[in-house]
């Protein structure tokens, strides 16, 4: 192990501060990671330097900005092992990301009576607006169970395709159960049915290394506040093929090449689906998230996050009444959980209170609550800042809370 977890956390200096009179501990990088010291110091640069609205090639300093974004869009197609950079569309997250598709993919290729696959354990982002354009085109949902490990039931697809299947909408890694799907192999199945398929990569992309061509997904999205970057940037990775026959999703300056009263005509990928001035900063900014990543060993950052992963579970087993959430093999770094007789946001709140940062509710997967017959849930979730010695902090303060409240 080649990682420098120490060094790495001087490069979050947000972490190394007390709440309520006590080290914080950040378990909550699910939500939102914590942003790189590199990628705050280039937006303070960009503002104090160079900044200009881009595309516009009207100044000095436009240029500069529009140069700068448009590499970012290159290191993400870089990152993402993409074929060329008219694939990568940015967005404001993996939300829009998800609800560009389901409404430009919609249009082009779903019709009356069609259907879209949908994972049990997706996220409300990757099902209601599947739900919308299902609504919008008279389509039919249908949904991809998983056990009570967290495992989908990808052998069901076999029944659940059918000549009528046009798209599958799953999570690479959920972010309840943590679960690590096979995607490569649903979209092997997917592809041999001739169904496309969508994976949400928002929980995957800082923790795994992804290569959209090896999965050959058709669509791969994401976020950048989760991979150590800033807030309102996404990705949408599609492939060309597809993306040059879907409409656009919004419309306005940019995404342009005439403008007339009586017509207009659109421009190239990927501006086509970039209408707007978009978040220039935050695209530039995202560049050294990319940066970052690809200065720590994927391959490592899996390995580490897995020890904190296993190192977690083990000592919260041993605490009675622990219920876990997603027992797969092949977990990510998420631990949702409930202690039984505790109500969740009990122990949350007093877990802040001893500065230990976790998530509690329904963590925007209501029918993964369902499954599970749980009201709400308590979420810990790892990146490559954590420390066993901070799994340590949680562990104790979660059993000083447990003896107090059961
Ligand atoms: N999908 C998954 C699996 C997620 O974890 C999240 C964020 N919690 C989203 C989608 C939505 O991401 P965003 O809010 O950044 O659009």
């Amino acid at each position: 192990m080649t990682l420098d977890i120490a060094r790495i956390r001087k490069d979050f200096p947000i972490l190394d501060q007390q709440v309520y009179n006590k080290p914080l501990v950040y378990l909550d990088s699910a939500a939102s990671s914590q942003k790189a010291l590199s990628v705050l110091k280039k937006e303070e640069q960009l503002h104090l330097e160079y900044y200009g609205n881009i595309h516009r090639g009207a100044h000095f300093m436009a240029d500069q900005a529009t140069n700068d974004f448009e590499a970012v869009r290159d290191l993400t197609k870089d990152l993402l092992g993409a074929n060329s950079r008219e694939e990568i569309i940015f967005t404001k997250g993996t939300t829009e990301s998800i609800n560009l598709v389901a409404f430009s993919f919609g249009e082009a290729f779903v019709n009356a009576g069609d259907e879209i696959i949908v994972s049990e354990m997706e996220h409300h982002a990757n099902i209601v607006p599947w739900q919308l354009m299902a609504a919008r085109k008279g389509a039919k949902i249908v949904v991809l169970p998983f056990d009570d490990h967290g495992r989908l039931e990808i052998e069901k697809l076999d029944e659940l395709m059918t000549s009528k299947t046009k798209l599958i909408a799953v999570a690479h890694v959920a972010n309840t159960l943590g679960t690590i799907n096979p995607v490569k192999q649903i979209i092997a199945k997917a592809h041999q049915a001739g169904v496309k398929v969508l994976v949400d990569g928002a929980q995957a992309i800082s923790h795994l290394k992804v290569d959209v061509q090896d999965l050959d997904a058709d669509f791969y999205v994401f976020s950048a506040h989760k991979m150590y970057g800033p807030n309102g940037v996404g990705v949408l990775y599609g492939k060309k093929e597809l993306l040059n026959q879907m409409p656009p999703y919004q419309s306005g300056g940019e995404m342009i090449s005439e403008v007339t009263f009586q017509k207009t005509s659109f421009n190239e990928l990927p501006y086509k689906f970039e209408a707007g001035t978009p978040n220039i900063t935050g695209v530039i900014a995202f560049g050294e998230a990319i940066r970052y990543l690809q200065s720590l060993a994927m391959d490592e950052v899996a390995a580490y996050e897995h020890q904190l992963l296993e190192y977690a579970t083990q000592k919260m087993n041993e605490i009675p009444g622990m219920l876990i959430f997603g027992t797969q093999k092949e977990k990510s770094g998420v631990i949702t959980f409930n202690i039984e007789g505790i109500h969740p946001f009990d122990l949350g709140t007093m877990l802040d209170k001893m500065g230990i940062a976790v998530r509690t509710g329904r963590l925007c997967a209501d029918p993964v609550m369902d499954h599970f017959q749980q009201p709400a849930t308590i979420r810990v979730s790892f990146a490559v800042y954590n420390t066993l010695e901070e799994i340590d902090q949680f562990i104790e303060a979660l059993k000083k809370l447990v003896a107090m409240l059961s």
